[in-house]
């Protein structure tokens, strides 16, 4: 049997291929191709638990694409701080806002060698969007990094997102909360932030979304869990929520009505968009 690896599973240095990464088990979910067979049995041990599980990571990805045509257009935000910013996925953050507003700045961070790779050779040829490599739970980190500070005036308003990415901290139960109160103490007053998050709802789903966060938690990948209603509403404390408040990401201003009835995996991720007063 031969054991050479396939040319489109060969890591490019300084990534393991051996080690799950978030970034690539999204990629998976979201039927990317930058993904290596351990990001996808993590993908499918989730699959195995909740079938629509994947409509998680569709739905949070439209959420986020739907609140940055928001805050580029309706709400006039010209910087964008996108923190945890994952693989280059049709659409990405800049495409959106500079669609709307070419001027319009991009900052992306992300720790994740194989988003910093494809991060950078697209964003070679535009000069209103940077990608930095640094951990999001640091906020000194990336608040203090020199491109931060060069590109983004923290006097002016800034669109801050944190979307898809606190239910990978690892630790402490407060830490996500006092990560972002950190982050939103830095904004200008009028700053919007935008944040997504697996959700236990509660109700007859809380066994399904508990077992998906057993099998992530539990995998290689070692995250993922799934917060209360009253959990999520510590992440967006002191913000004055835009209508409707938390709530499903497919159903925060969806683009249309829903006609199916909502599946087990849009029931458990919710957004919420939120001002500095
Ligand atoms: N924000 C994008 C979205 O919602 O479509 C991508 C979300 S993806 C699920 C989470 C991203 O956060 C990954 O790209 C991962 O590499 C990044 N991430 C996770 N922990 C991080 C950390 N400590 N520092 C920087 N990035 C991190």
């Amino acid at each position: 049997m031969s054991s050479v690896v396939p040319e489109s599973e060969r890591a490019p240095v300084g990534v393991d291929p051996t080690r799950a990464s978030i970034a690539r088990v999204y990629d998976a979910f979201l039927g990317g191709k930058d993904n290596y067979e351990i990001d996808r049995q993590v993908r499918d041990r989730v699959l195995q638990v909740a079938p629509e599980a994947a409509d998680m990571a569709v739905e949070n990805r439209h959420f986020l694409i739907r609140a940055c045509r928001f805050l580029a257009h309706s709400a006039g935000v010209t910087q964008f701080l996108d923190c945890g910013s994952g693989l280059p996925t049709a659409e990405n953050v800049h495409q959106v806002v500079q669609r709307i507003n070419p001027e319009a700045t991009v900052v992306y961070v992300d720790n994740d060698p194989v988003v910093a790779n494809h991060g950078k050779a697209l964003l070679e040829d535009n000069d209103t969007t940077h990608f930095i490599s640094a951990d999001i739970y640091k906020p000194d980190e990336v608040l203090g990094h020199e491109v931060v500070r060069k590109h983004i005036d923290f006097s002016q308003p800034v669109a801050f997102l944190q979307v898809g990415t606190l239910h990978h901290f690892v630790g402490d139960a407060q830490g996500p909360a006092k990560v972002m109160r950190n982050y939103v103490d830095a904004l200008a007053s009028g700053s919007y932030v935008t944040v997504s998050h697996f959700f236990d709802p509660e109700n007859e789903l809380s066994e399904v979304a508990r077992k998906m966060e057993e099998q992530f938690t539990h995998s290689p990948m070692g995250s993922g869990s799934f917060r209360t209603q009253a959990e999520l509403d510590q992440l967006t404390e002191g913000l004055d929520l835009l209508d409707p408040g938390w709530e499903l990401c497919a159903q925060w201003w969806p683009d249309g009505p829903q006609i199916d009835p909502l599946s087990v995996g849009q029931r458990c991720i919710a957004g919420a968009l939120g001002r500095k007063p």
